[in-house]
């Protein structure tokens, strides 16, 4: 196994919940001791319910949230711990890919402002600059054209070219894409996944994909992390995971993938209750009070994430 580009040790992400103006009433769990690495031009894919805590994931590594506690280590650097100032310069290097690029996009601005804003930030040079707007519009698949209109011209799929130009200008190791598909047509999604799997061999890319959806993340994915409640628990290679999911959690939800072959002998898992609230979890295992295997064991313990075959799973079936 080579050095990881990206280790993540014990993520945590505590909100303080707060009642009245000044009364502290407790936290909000939303990243529990998550850890996993990646690999250089690797996808790693991070999936689970909405509020499962991938997005806060996702952003507590670039420090757009900044995390409780646990480590990112990058380059030797634990980015957690350096100051803002120090953090600038490895956001070069950390992009990131929202789901709605129209919310960070300033609509007055023109497409070649838009995408420049991080060419400035990070001072490139007057003369890099046209040339790399002008290369990186098409490597999008977009045109020199595209650069003088406002975002309110371009359709949706444009727009996410838009925000992923705006991610590689600078030529980032690492993009951490946080349901880059989800607000597209099904027809635009295979389109900008096949995009992303273009721009990952020209120009070497790693990325972190965070996604509810499994179809998606099994058609870009090399590694896949299953999220529950604030925990990754399962992470294997997608082939592994997709053939035969261990973890009763990502047995239900794959369970609920549409069969694609009629003979196909699947049945559906259907998961007990609601997801418990992140501010009140339950004990021992969070996904016992669902988890049609639970044993007494799982009331107590919080089963470890351990190695299992080649794979990592927390569950004390195994
Ligand atoms: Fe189910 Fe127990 Fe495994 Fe949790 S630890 S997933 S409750 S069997």
């Amino acid at each position: 196994m080579t050095t990881p580009l990206l280790q993540v040790n014990e993520l945590v992400k505590k909100f303080p919940v707060k009642k009245g103006w000044f009364r502290h009433s407790g936290y909000v769990h939303a990243v529990n001791g998550v850890s996993f690495d990646l690999q250089e031009g690797e996808t790693l894919g991070i999936v689970g319910e909405s509020g499962c805590g991938k997005s806060t994931t996702g952003r507590s590594l670039l420090r757009l949230i900044e995390p409780t506690s646990g480590e990112v280590i990058f380059q030797n650097v634990d980015i957690t711990k350096i100051s803002k100032n120090d953090m600038h310069k490895f956001r070069k290097d950390i992009q990131m890919v929202f789901q709605n690029p129209m919310d960070s996009m300033n609509p007055k601005l023109t497409i070649r402002e838009i995408i420049s804003e991080p060419l400035i930030a990070h001072k490139v040079p007057k003369v890099e600059r046209n040339q790399l707007i002008n290369d990186t519009i098409k490597l999008v698949g977009l045109s020199e054209n595209h650069l003088f209109l406002h975002p309110e011209k371009l359709s949706g799929g444009q727009l996410q070219r838009v925000g992923i130009a705006r991610a590689i200008i600078l030529r980032p190791k690492i993009v951490v894409a946080d349901e880059p598909v989800s607000a597209l047509d099904v027809s635009v999604q295979s389109q900008i996944l096949n995009l992303l799997n273009k721009l990952q061999e020209e120009l070497g890319l790693s990325y972190i994909f965070i996604s509810h959806d499994l179809a998606v993340v099994e058609h870009i994915s090399h590694r896949v992390g299953v999220m529950y409640l604030g925990e990754m628990v399962e992470l294997a290679t997608k082939d592994k995971l997709f053939e035969k999911p261990y973890h009763p959690y990502t047995q239900a939800l794959m369970s609920s993938i549409p069969k694609t072959d009629p003979d196909e002998e699947k049945e559906r898992i259907i998961l007990k209750g609601e997801l418990p609230s992140p501010s009140n979890p339950p004990t021992g295992c969070k996904f016992h009070p669902r988890c049609v295997h639970a044993m007494e064991v799982c009331k107590s313990v919080n089963p470890t994430f351990k190695d299992v075959e080649g794979r990592k799973v927390a569950c004390h079936l195994y």
